[in-house]
């Protein structure tokens, strides 16, 4: 039997195999180097090898943790594991701070 989405295209479940490469492992609330506020991250860890005949992530082997969020002032911050521990990463500091652009 052949199924259609809502939008016309024909599901063919048979192909339809997601892997998962990123989960959710964590929520943490990290300070804003803008402005101080509490910020609300997500972290995913996720996956860098994978099974070569399955395809599956091997979640036991190099995983990239990480979270992204934007604070309410602006910032686009990235949280990262760099091996020792989280650090914060304000992405788009230059943006901010640096210039006179309006
Ligand atoms: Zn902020």
């Amino acid at each position: 039997m052949i199924q259609k989405t809502l939008t016309g295209e024909t599901i063919k479940s048979t192909l339809i195999h997601q892997w998962k490469t990123k989960r959710k492992i964590d929520t943490v609330y990290e300070e804003c180097p803008n402005c101080c506020r509490e910020v609300k991250f997500e972290i995913f860890e996720e996956a860098e090898e994978f099974d070569a005949k399955t395809g599956e992530p091997h979640w036991d082997m190099g995983v990239f943790v990480h979270g992204e969020a934007e604070c309410k002032c602006g910032a686009c911050l990235l949280i990262a594991d760099d091996m020792e521990s989280f650090k914060i990463y304000w992405l788009n500091e230059k943006k901010m701070i640096g210039g006179n652009e309006s």
